[in-house]
């Protein structure tokens, strides 16, 4: 296209754009048009694209003279279709302008409603209306919102009079606040705006649309759109849409009324449509949740809970909303989320987007899609967000607990968590980035505290109904939340919520703990105990899909039998990491284990390690027992030795007591034993070349278990790996003495078991000479963790000093330690794999540091050609389905043979 087009039109007789324009339209664009090409009632409207937004920001935040004329032509675009005119006061126009990026981001971005009104067309309006009220009324809602949008006006300051009114009255709700009163108040904004800005409010209806789309524009830099696109990986560059649309009002009288609607329940994913309504309401009452849907008064008696209700109130407008969603599913073949406005009986669909959902329901959804022939296998699967499905994993409050609840709110994001009370964002970020569990309990559930959102545990609020902000964007977070808890009263000031209860009140102070259920809407006070919960039927299909789709082979991180245990119930296909140091902390094991470390030579170390050595391969024969008939790799000791001594005087002079040794000589040796870069000194396999008895007592143990656990029938598949390893002579010495235990040890037990020596990958030096070190080993396990940290030189243990805010800052995407950096760790493990599968073909490659369970980096794991990710347990379903997902993206089919066609196997038989 040769010349750049400021305007797409939609409405009633069809759309210049359609669902693929996503781009440039932004997604609520693009559906707009595609609903209006669909036949489905949409106000006509014209969307200005995102190339507009960023040609606003090159040009110092302002439209230039092309824009200003499109704008134009799009409202008489409007006006052709609508037969009222912008600005005229016999028949008013009245449009709305708002956001829509490529991607949704719920409630981040801002929105004005009723703009073209003015001292002399709200009579207009009035008149055409027939109802003063209402057209007085919009007039105030444009004040308010506009001074608070487009001109930043502190929203406290508008907000007072109409409090004051309220109080002064006695009024439960804005819309039984009459004429004369509305007049006043009218009078009392104006006033308010122009103090605030020096300037009269503007009366000319293009001025105020021309600041509002700017406004619009202007808002994807809004400080929570801002957070949002960094938590959710949204480029900067985008830019916004900005939807000009004729109003439609759902505040026009009792046969008026506007919602919120799913398709299907986004909590459970129920094939039922799910939603919200409001008689006599303006839109933003229900999204912004400033009334909460389900509080019954005079004038909504005939208004109950949930979208059925809306049958009894308007048969026609309810039939017709039903069959837009079904005809919108059957479209898109996805679950659907729209808002709808109801004018005088007449239904008009405002946006529709897919929409969020909770784990339970993208899982329930996409298999029942499925079997309902909507969706193949392969978009089920990749459907479902693999980091999303930990929600399915996180605990609930143990049901044998008998706890009376304290307050009852609605069941908006699923999940418990408990807490320590904070009663704004930024306490909850600077408590929650510190590890302090809090949960987050505001008034309202406003967008703005996504920062806080996200650090707390929970989030709890007082108004606000399922559809709200705060609750679609805690559910797209995994974060547990409990909305519209009206008995709560949250005086921020004073520092404390009152919580009404049959007993009386209640109040509960800031940092006293409460639980959450998001799944029953239910709060505690103090922090319960939560258990694991069951996950349905759904849950085992979609995870048999991705087993069969995916290449990559899952394994689990466990160090006890007790971990082997749920991670093979996780559906892991072996163990890629049993850290042993962690069985060393025992409490009836550390004190041999100091003994070991403090022993005056080899003799007095090895008295110690034989006392260790028995305990250490009763947890392997666990293990073994536990991964029977899949591989369990055993890393031998890494950390550096001082790890396991005492630091403080007290516990320094309980050990000496302990040990029957002087204070002051343990003081010595533990002295002695101190390391300046710990992380790069005495740990990994350089302990176990300066004292080879450590890593023999381990090769006994392990494989004299081994031995025990074949000798009952058990398939046994053992694996030793060498940690931090950088030159081919330290495993090839390393793998003798292995191999040297292991021929006692047979003899010894008389009989054999296959075993295999490979080595761990956290060096750059070892996988520059991958090829020299894939002779002495049987495979190689990337230990990302220490790789990440020896390549890019950030300390694991001190670089949270400065890391959060280099990715704050954008000096880094993200945190390397949580997501693979491609280009720089990234290249050294294709180096090493490549090199070392060019020495040996076939040679076994896996992953076993944090970013083994991260979907994000598995499919370049997967791209990489590796043979198995390993992550902990809670994390190996979202891998599994990480690692289906990466092989969709990439076109493949999985392969019949190797690690991950025979785990597969065994995946399915132990977890269905
Ligand atoms: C690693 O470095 O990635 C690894 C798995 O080992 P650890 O985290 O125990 O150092
Ligand atoms: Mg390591």
């Amino acid at each position: 296209m040769s010349e750049k087009k400021n305007w797409y039109r939609f409405g009633p007789g069809g759309a210049d754009g359609d669902r693929d324009l996503r781009d440039l339209l932004g997604g609520k664009g693009a559906n707009l048009a595609e609903m209006c090409r669909l036949g489905i009632p949409v106000p006509a409207g014209f969307t200005m694209p995102t190339t507009c937004c960023r040609q606003f920001f090159e040009n110092g935040d302002r439209l230039d003279a092309s824009m200003e004329e499109s704008i134009v032509e799009g409202v008489a675009h409007i006006e052709a279709v609508v037969e009222n005119i912008f600005g005229d006061v016999e028949k008013p126009l009245l449009l709305s302008v708002r956001s829509g990026a490529r991607e949704s981001m719920p409630g981040m971005m801002d929105t004005v409603l009723n703009l073209g009104l003015n001292s002399s067309t709200v009579e207009g309006l009035a008149a055409w209306s027939g109802d003063r009220r209402f057209a007085l009324d919009s007039y105030r809602r444009l004040i308010q919102m506009f001074a608070d949008v487009v001109r930043g006006v502190e929203r406290e300051l508008l907000e007072a009079p109409l409090r004051e009114l309220r109080e002064r009255r006695q009024l439960s709700f804005d819309h039984e606040i009459g004429e004369a009163d509305l007049e006043n108040l009218i009078v009392e904004l104006l006033g308010v705006f122009e103090t605030a800005t020096d300037e009269t409010f503007p009366e000319d209806p293009r001025e105020q649309l021309r600041q509002a789309v700017g406004a619009v524009f202007s808002s994807w830099w809004g400080q929570r759109a801002h957070t949002y696109r960094r938590l959710n990986g949204i480029p900067d560059h985008w830019g916004t849409a900005a939807n000009v649309q004729a109003m439609v009002y759902g505040n026009l009288g009792h046969d008026s009324a506007t919602g919120v609607a799913f398709s299907r329940n986004p909590t459970s994913g129920e094939n039922k449509p799910f939603g919200e309504w409001l008689p006599n309401a303006q839109g933003e009452d229900v999204v912004a949740g400033v009334r909460t849907p389900g509080t019954l008064n005079a004038d909504d008696k005939q208004w109950r809970e949930g979208i059925d209700s809306l049958e009894e109130h308007d048969p026609g407008a309810h039939a017709a909303l039903l069959e837009v969603l079904t005809k919108l599913e059957a479209h898109f073949h996805d679950l659907q989320d729209v808002e709808f406005t109801i004018q005088e009986g007449k239904l008009f669909l405002l946006q529709t987007r897919s929409g969020k959902r909770t784990a339970t329901a993208a899982v329930r959804s996409a298999v029942e899609m499925v079997a309902e022939g909507m969706i193949s296998k392969e978009t089920a699967v990749a459907r479902v967000e693999a980091d999303q499905i930990d929600q399915l994993l996180h605990p609930q409050i143990d049901p044998s607990i008998r706890q009376e609840p304290l307050a009852r709110g609605l069941p908006a994001s699923p999940g418990a968590a408990s807490g320590y009370i904070v009663l704004d964002a930024e306490e909850a970020q600077r408590l929650g980035d510190g590890g302090v569990a809090v949960i987050l309990v505001r008034r309202e559930t406003s967008p703005e505290d996504i920062h806080g959102m996200h650090a707390a545990r929970g989030i709890l609020t007082e108004t606000g109904g399922m559809t709200s902000h705060a609750a679609v964007v805690a559910r797209g977070m995994g974060r547990p939340c409990v909305a519209g808890c009206e008995s709560l009263s949250v005086d921020r000031e004073a520092g404390l919520v009152r919580v009404s209860t049959a007993q009386g009140e209640v109040v509960l102070e800031k940092g006293a703990e409460i639980t959450l259920d998001g799944s029953s809407g239910l709060v505690y006070t103090g922090a319960l105990d939560t258990v694991e919960v069951e996950h349905g039927a759904e849950f085992d299909t979609l995870m048999s899909w991705a087993d069969e789709i995916r290449v990559l082979g899952v394994r689990a991180n466990a160090d006890t039998p007790d971990d082997a245990d749920l991670a093979r119930r996780m559906g892991a296909e072996g163990i890629g990491l049993c850290r042993t140091e962690h069985m060393f902390f025992a409490p009836e094991r550390i004190l041999a284990v100091r003994e070991m470390i403090l022993a005056a030579g080899a003799s007095e170390r090895r008295a110690a390690l034989e006392r260790i050595e028995p305990m250490q391969k009763q947890d392997f024969v666990g293990i073994l027992r536990a991964m029977a008939g899949l591989p369990v790799t055993v890393r031998f000791l890494d950390p550096p030795l001082h790890e396991f001594l005492p630091q403080t005087s007290a516990e320094i002079q309980s050990i000496a007591r302990d040990l029957g040794m002087p204070r002051e000589e343990l003081r010595k040796k533990i002295e002695d034993l101190r390391e300046s870069n710990p992380m790069l000194g005495h740990r990994g396999c350089r302990l176990g070349l300066t004292y080879p008895e450590i890593y023999r007592a381990q090769a006994r143990a392990f494989l004299a278990a081994a031995c025990e656990v074949a000798r009952e029938g058990i398939e046994v598949l053992p694996e030793i790996m060498i940690p931090l390893v950088m030159e081919p002579e330290e495993l090839s010495r390393l793998r003798s003495d292995v191999l040297e235990v292991a021929e006692e040890v047979f003899s010894e037990q008389g009989r054999r078991v296959q075993f295999l020596v490979g080595t761990m990958i956290e060096l750059p030096r070892a996988a520059l000479l991958a090829g020299s070190l894939a002779e002495h080993a049987d495979f190689f396990s990337y230990g990302t963790n220490d790789l990440t940290q020896m390549t890019m030189g950030l300390s694991r243990d001190d670089s949270g000093r400065f890391l959060p805010r280099y990715v704050e800052e954008g000096v880094l995407d993200v945190d390397p330690f949580r997501r693979l950096d491609v280009a720089g760790v990234g290249q050294l493990i294709e180096i090493g794999s490549r090199l070392g599968r060019e020495a040996k073909a076939g040679l076994k490659i896996g992953i076993c540091g944090e970013h083994g369970g991260d979907p994000h980096s598995i499919r370049f794991f997967h791209e990489m050609g590796l043979d198995y990710v390993s992550c902990s347990p809670y994390r190996v379903p979202a891998a599994r389905l990480g690692a289906a997902q990466a092989a969709l993206a990439a076109g493949r089919r999985p392969p019949e043979t190797g690690d991950a066609a025979r785990g597969a196997v065994s995946a399915r038989r132990t977890f269905n």
